[in-house]
């Protein structure tokens, strides 16, 4: 290389570093007080849209990077990555003395698609109105990404020593987009990510008639499975019909679905959630819940709780028709006839059993059903005592006299990936709501400002507990 080269190739250097340094975002100041520090965090989270459709999670997981790195942790313990450009997860880890294995603290920073003319305000913007914070993600899952990044930071801040390290995962496309963060980092990066458990979002403090009676933690999901159910049929005229016709045997076979309810399965983490539900819960409702707690269940009591949808789908597997395909011309005999049955699976249970149980529930061998897809089986977790007494003391100390309610959830949170990977994960945040008005994914999403700031001191001191 000549003396000129080295000169041009050195100024280029220093060009390329001035350019770096003027495009580099200054770091946040930090706020003394810890709950403008939180605010702030979930403000720029809020305001940075992560939707699928336009949004940026790499953006806000960049924004939560400098935040980390405004309170000292070195850019070594920063990791931002994912499997698309606007796709960015976030991991960073708080050092401990390595005296027990790490846990990691979860949350997704994408929010469901919010339009402005469904809302009554932007959706974008963070607004505080009679007693409660707007706007799409305050509630599902940006509280709990602000409170984690806040909590990581105080104890940066304060020179806390935990027992073991802890690990923040800020993740993309929980709510579906196909770059889901936590199957990328399980796959790409398992050493970052290599916690025995995680506290994730999916449990909630429950309030009833302006009364707190509940702090839920999550331990498992019901899987989604989904089956076809088809009728064929060698078809003709239609204006010479037959008894035999696909579109009418589908729909005797789908009643017959309808009829059937699948058997009542309790496991460890249900039984104790349903004993504790039954403690808070009045009148016949709570009678039943007890009564099919004995052995044997009650079947009366059974029945009245089956006729509660939201009670019948924590009892039992699940099975409904959901879609519908039949027939080729209005003039003419239906060759076939499908229909889409939408199982939601019971924890522990096996595919091949409930796609056994509907062929012998159609009982029709001309009738076809397959299984066509849906999530792997995962266990629930264990709630140790480490974990259950943690929630209980702190929940105790904050709200004396408020249960901990062990929860399945019905639907699916990034929980069963990580407990497929071997990760016990629990849902937890201690953010109450009430339970009768969850505007998660819907319009006017919103979460009480004095739960918000609760739950951030809920989690501070689970956090230590579980680390010292
Ligand atoms: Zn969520």
């Amino acid at each position: 290389m000549t003396a000129k080269n080295l000169r041009q190739t050195l100024s280029g250097l220093i060009l390329l570093l001035v350019m770096a340094l003027s495009h580099a975002q200054p770091l946040p100041t930090l706020p003394e007080d810890d709950n403008q520090l939180v605010y702030a965090i979930y403000k720029e989270l809020i305001e940075t849209n992560t939707t699928h459709s336009i949004g940026d999670n790499t953006l806000a997981a960049e924004k939560i990077g400098r935040w980390l790195r405004a309170a000292g942790f070195p850019q070594e313990d920063i990791f931002i990555g994912g499997k698309k450009e606007k796709k960015g997860n976030l991991v960073a880890r708080l050092h401990g003395t390595g005296k027990y294995k790490p846990f990691i603290l979860l949350a997704h920073l994408d929010v469901v698609e919010a339009k402005r003319a469904d809302w009554s305000m932007d959706p974008f913007t963070l607004h505080e109105t009679d007693g409660y914070f707007y706007g799409r993600g305050t509630m599902d899952d940006k509280a709990q990404a602000a409170i984690n990044t806040a909590n990581m930071i105080r104890m940066k801040r304060d020179g806390y020593q935990p027992n073991r390290d802890i690990i923040l995962a800020l993740t993309a496309d929980e709510e579906g987009g196909g770059s889901n963060g936590v199957y990328w980092l399980l796959q790409q990066h398992p050493t970052l990510i290599d916690g025995v458990f995680a506290l994730n979002e999916g449990g909630y403090g429950l309030i009833q008639d302006g009364q707190r009676i509940a702090n839920s933690i999550q331990t498992a999901e019901k899987i989604y499975e989904s089956f076809t159910v088809t009728a064929t049929n060698p078809g003709g005229h239609s204006s010479i019909p037959r008894r035999d016709n696909a579109i009418y045997d589908l729909s005797e076979a789908l009643l017959k679905i309808r009829e059937y309810d699948f058997p009542l399965i309790f496991n460890d983490v249900m039984r104790l959630g349903f004993e504790r539900l039954a403690q808070i819960s009045p009148g016949q409702l709570g009678e039943d819940l007890k009564a099919i707690l004995r052995e044997p269940p009650d079947p009366q009591a059974l029945a009245r709780l089956g006729q509660i949808p939201s009670i019948n789908a924590l009892l039992r597997t699940t099975a409904v028709a959901t879609m519908l395909e039949a027939g080729h011309a209005p003039n003419a005999l239906p060759q076939t006839a499908t229909a889409v049955v939408n199982v939601r699976m019971m924890p522990g249970q096996d595919v091949e059993d409930v796609l056994d149980t509907l062929v012998k529930v159609v009982d029709n061998p001309a009738i076809d059903v397959v299984f066509t897809g849906g999530g792997r089986p995962s266990d629930p977790s264990p709630l140790t005592a480490e974990i259950i007494g943690a929630v209980e003391s702190t929940t105790q100390a904050m709200w004396p006299g408020v249960v901990v309610l062990p929860t399945m959830t019905t639907g699916a949170t990034d929980g069963a990936k990580m407990r497929n990977a071997g990760i016990p994960t629990y849902g937890v945040s201690g953010l109450f709501i009430d339970r009768n008005d969850v505007r998660a994914h819907g319009r006017d999403e919103r979460l009480l400002v004095k739960s918000f700031y609760q739950g951030y001191e809920f989690m501070y001191r689970l956090i230590k507990k579980l680390s010292s």
